[in-house]
């Protein structure tokens, strides 16, 4: 049996579980998947542990995207965006996700596929696009990187300006600010909601309405609830709206496919992850 999880403090309320129980079912593959909730002195320890266990890989979640970093061997993405969200142990390049061989676990950062495949979903071109990343936490980096790689022109605008600042320096091209740098959203294509407002708060909102407008696409990393205010109001302004679920389910689909080497069954996890979200 394969067995694969979820490291983070706290996980109880994780819907990767059932998200990635779907896929095995769907596909007939002999795995579990799994939540840990290591202390935070206890990550090394804990990393090394699952490695020595044959576990065969690992998502990563606050507060450890971070400081797992210097336990893993990072591809240059997740190098540069600085967190790691999804870990393969042994090596898999075999294609069958057999965990062979005793080598340093690799890192990825799935956060950032998760936000170009949702665009590409809701058939969103990014090349050539003007984006701007609300947040500039570590859903704002994965987002900023994801869209610049992805061709977009990227502005980020964080209640922080220097973090702002200080991640557009990492992007060649890009550009940051503070909030009252939002009113680039008017000129913008495409935006993306990378703060938790809204989070637990249907009526607040990270962008005055004023600014959304029916040119734009917008994605909300937010998913609790699934149709937040900044959601509601973009699609009154006859912008495309896309929720936090597509992010988080896509992420989950990326891990999946890098852990296996088979393409994901995405409605089945799509459906999984809805059924939790809405129950
Ligand atoms: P984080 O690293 O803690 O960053 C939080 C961000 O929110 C920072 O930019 C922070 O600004 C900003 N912020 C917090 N409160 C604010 C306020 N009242 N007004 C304006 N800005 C505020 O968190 P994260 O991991 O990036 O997560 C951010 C959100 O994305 C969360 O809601 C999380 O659930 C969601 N998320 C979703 C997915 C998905 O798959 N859908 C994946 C990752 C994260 P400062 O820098 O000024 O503090």
């Amino acid at each position: 049996m394969h067995v694969y999880g979820l490291v983070g403090n706290p996980v109880g309320h994780s819907l990767s579980p059932p998200m990635h129980e779907a896929a095995y079912e769907t596909l007939g593959i002999d795995a579990r998947y799994v939540t840990f909730e290591p202390e935070p002195s206890a990550l090394a320890d804990a990393i090394a542990g699952a490695d020595a266990l044959g576990i065969d890989g690992l998502n990563v979640t606050i507060p450890f995207k971070q400081d797992v970093l210097e336990l893993v061997d990072p591809d240059p993405l997740a190098d540069r965006i600085g967190a790691v969200n999804t870990i393969a142990f042994g090596d898999t390049s075999g294609g069958d996700g057999e965990h062979v061989g005793d080598t340093t676990p690799k890192g990825y950062n799935t956060d950032a596929a998760g936000v170009t495949r949702a665009f590409d979903r809701h058939d969103v071109h990014l090349d050539g696009s003007n984006a701007v990343v609300v947040g500039a936490g570590g859903a704002g980096r994965a987002a900023a990187f994801a869209l610049a790689d992805a061709g977009a022109s990227v502005h980020v605008a964080n209640r922080t300006a220097a973090k702002a600042a200080d991640l557009a320096t990492d992007i060649p091209g890009a550009t940051g600010g503070g909030l009252d740098s939002l009113d680039r959203i008017r000129d913008a294509t495409v935006l993306v909601n990378a703060t938790s407002v809204g989070m637990e708060a249907p009526d607040e909102t990270p962008v005055p309405a004023e600014y959304l407008h029916g040119d734009l696409a917008v994605l909300d990393a937010v998913y609790t609830p699934i149709e937040t205010r900044l959601l509601r109001e973009a699609a009154d302004a006859g912008a495309v709206t896309i929720d936090g679920a597509w992010m988080l389910l896509l992420q989950g689909v990326e891990a999946f496919e890098l852990w296996t080497g088979r393409d994901a069954p995405v409605e089945a996890m799509n459906a999984a992850l809805r059924d939790r979200l809405t129950a």
